[in-house]
């Protein structure tokens, strides 16, 4: 198969037409079918419960080609089973599991030359979302919903290097206790552009977001759990039921006990003791870890140890190790790997 003629290391993190798509929709109590198609506009009510009520989820994984030229995906059964709980939450129909997969078997192959090549640090970035598409005018779940997934191939996440980023505590609150914090909703992220726009203009990479209860607790950045190390090297990750419960966190916790022999803990972590930590970082799927060298609260300033210049020695480990088993180098727990071609 040919690939198309792209810089690929070049590439940002951007959206990209790309040849196939798939769509399905919810009438009448149940699913279509659904299969490929090639148009990438999609027609709906203007009186759509997205577009009235902000109906509509999302996943966000990514698809890898292997030295062996294969291709792959890292977990989705995971993005699959958070899909269905957040479409529960938004009163949305649940994509059958058997559906995700086939979507993303077929989205990936008839897109085959839109996966990166092994070795140019590019992937292809998968996007499923589901929304209400037949029209809502008093508040009420929308009579009709469409699962749609699209890919497209995106560049690496640190060009010229890792980078430690400068962070700030936002005074806005992310997620509200028995909110939607832990649910990948649309709605999360419409509300974080805000806040979001006056951290890059003061210069600050992300937001820190503390718990909206007491203000007092790390939750996570708009889109990025935290991780932090302790002077003795124990990995802690803030346990809140507010928190979008993140992929590569779960899996880089496994990491961590499992193949590094790290002591871990999964607890609230409170602000006041994020200056004792010796190394922090912010995962997702977009980069898997994220090293963090300042966090401005108003006028206090914490200077992680790690300092401004490297990811610390523990992350680093952390984040290899799970990159080494996300492109096949090293070996995979059972049924971490979906193989697509
Ligand atoms: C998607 C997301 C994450 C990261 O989750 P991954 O499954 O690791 O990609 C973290 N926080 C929020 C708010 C998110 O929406």
């Amino acid at each position: 198969m040919e690939k198309k003629d792209i810089k690929w290391s070049e590439i940002g993190f951007g959206y990209m037409r790309t040849d196939y798509r798939f769509q399905a929709e919810w009438n009448d109590g149940k699913w279509s079918e659904g299969g490929l198609i090639t148009d990438d506009k999609i027609t709906i009510s203007e009186c759509a419960g997205v577009l009235q009520y902000a109906q509509t989820c999302f996943e966000g994984l990514k698809a890898y080609t292997w030295k062996d030229g294969s291709i792959v995906t890292f977990r989705p059964d995971l993005n699959a089973e958070r899909l269905q709980r957040s479409a529960r939450r938004l009163m949305m129909p649940e994509v059958p599991t058997e559906m995700f997969m086939r979507a993303l078997d077929e989205t990936i192959k008839a897109n085959a030359a839109w996966v990166p090549p092994y070795g140019t640090g590019a992937t292809l970035y998968v996007r499923p979302f589901l929304f209400g598409s037949g029209p809502v005018i008093g508040v009420a779940p929308a009579p009709s919903y469409i699962f749609h997934m699209l890919v497209t191939p995106v560049g690496p996440y640190f060009k010229g290097g890792i980078k430690p980023i400068v962070i700030c505590v936002s005074d806005y609150d992310r997620a509200a206790p028995h909110g939607t914090g832990d649910i990948k909703a649309g709605l999360n992220y419409a509300m974080s552009l805000y806040p979001g726009q006056l951290a890059h203009s003061r210069g600050y990479a992300e937001n820190m977001f503390l718990d909206a209860a007491t203000r007092t607790n790390v939750e996570e950045t708009g889109g990025a759990n935290f991780l932090f190390v302790t002077k003795d090297g124990k990995l802690v990750t803030p346990k809140s039921s507010t928190i979008l419960p993140s992929i590569t966190r779960r899996s880089l916790v496994h990491v961590a006990k499992e193949y590094l022999g790290l002591e871990v803990e999964e607890r609230v972590v409170p602000f006041d003791e994020v200056k004792d930590f010796v190394e922090i970082g912010v995962c997702g799927t977009a980069a898997v870890i994220s090293p963090v060298g300042e966090i401005d609260n108003g006028d206090e300033k914490i200077m992680v140890p790690s300092g401004m210049e490297a990811m610390g020695p523990v992350l680093t480990k952390l984040r290899e190790t799970l990159v080494g088993i996300q492109m096949g180098d090293v070996k995979a727990p059972e049924g971490w790997i979906r193989k697509i071609l």
